[in-house]
């Protein structure tokens, strides 16, 4: 049992490596091409599938394999692996079952896209519960470590970031509106992504407070992947925009 045990933990480690790999190839391949959903669309990636539901069932995976391996994880009984769980899986309640129903007049979902986006939530919620509800340990008062207590508030603030940009960009529209608008306000008067700004900030977050290398590789995924989007989406602002704010960042504040 603990030789499987150590070869499961490599496979994990091995996944988690894969997950960067991924993170990395798709940066290079999104310098050419747009990640195809939202306001790059096209008929190219396959049918085009409504946005609300194509939301919610390529993310619910992401919230179910979690909880399915959680229930039957040796480590799932812990404090912090349960904490740190249910920080994973509160972002995914929030993502496929809230998210998508407050969309309003969403671009279609290629096929092709939303195929991606459900094989990546498996994986990856595979590879996160896998790992919390098994493999990973926290010396008795970790809950209390600086380390944990400062990655759970990045958690907590990205989060946070990351809904109220979310929500500043919806309300950008009246109903039956279809077009784009200059966001302002909240994180935006800093940078064109801002909520993918809170979600980097937030798998960051979260890497500091499990130490684990597969969440860490989620992270670096999310800001490979986040890193590209809003690049492509602060280049596209200012070609569409004359008036678009000059000293608006791309992704991190003052910085980039
Ligand atoms: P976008 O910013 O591209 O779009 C979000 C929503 O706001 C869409 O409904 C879009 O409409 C609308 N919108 C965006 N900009 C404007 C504007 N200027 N004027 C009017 N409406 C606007 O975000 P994504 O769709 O790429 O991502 C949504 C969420 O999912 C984010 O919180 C992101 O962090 C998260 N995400 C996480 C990933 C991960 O790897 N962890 C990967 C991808 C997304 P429309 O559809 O018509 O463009």
């Amino acid at each position: 049992r603990r030789v499987f045990g150590a070869e499961e933990r490599r496979l994990l480690e091995l996944q988690a490596y894969g997950l960067v790999a991924l993170g990395a190839g798709a940066a290079l391949l999104l310098r050419f091409v747009p990640m195809p959903y939202g306001r790059y669309s096209s008929p190219r990636f396959g049918c085009p599938l409504p946005a609300r539901p194509a939301w919610a069932l390529q993310e619910l995976p992401a919230l179910l394999v979690p909880l399915g391996v959680a229930a039957c994880g040796a480590a799932a009984s812990r404090w912090p692996n349960r904490v740190l769980l249910g920080c994973f899986v509160l972002h995914y309640v929030h993502r496929a079952l809230i998210f998508p129903f407050l969309i309003r007049q969403g671009k279609p979902t290629p096929f092709f896209t939303f195929l991606l986006a459900l094989l990546f939530c498996i994986y990856n919620g595979y590879l996160q519960g896998r790992s919390l509800s098994n493999y990973a340990e926290y010396p008795s008062g970790w809950l209390k470590d600086p380390c944990f207590i400062t990655g759970f508030i990045g958690w907590l603030v990205g989060m946070a970031i990351n809904i109220h940009s979310d929500h500043i960009l919806r309300n950008l529209r009246k109903p039956g509106e279809t077009g784009y608008k200059i966001p302002r306000g909240g994180m935006f008067e800093y940078v064109s992504g801002a909520n993918f700004f809170g979600e980097i900030l937030e798998w960051f977050g979260f890497a500091l407070a499990c130490c684990t290398i597969e969440s860490l590789a989620f992270a670096l995924c999310t800001l490979f992947i986040l890193g590209s989007r809003a690049k492509q989406h602060h280049q596209w602002y200012l070609e569409k925009f004359e008036d678009y704010p000059k000293d608006r960042k791309i992704l991190i504040p003052f910085v980039y």
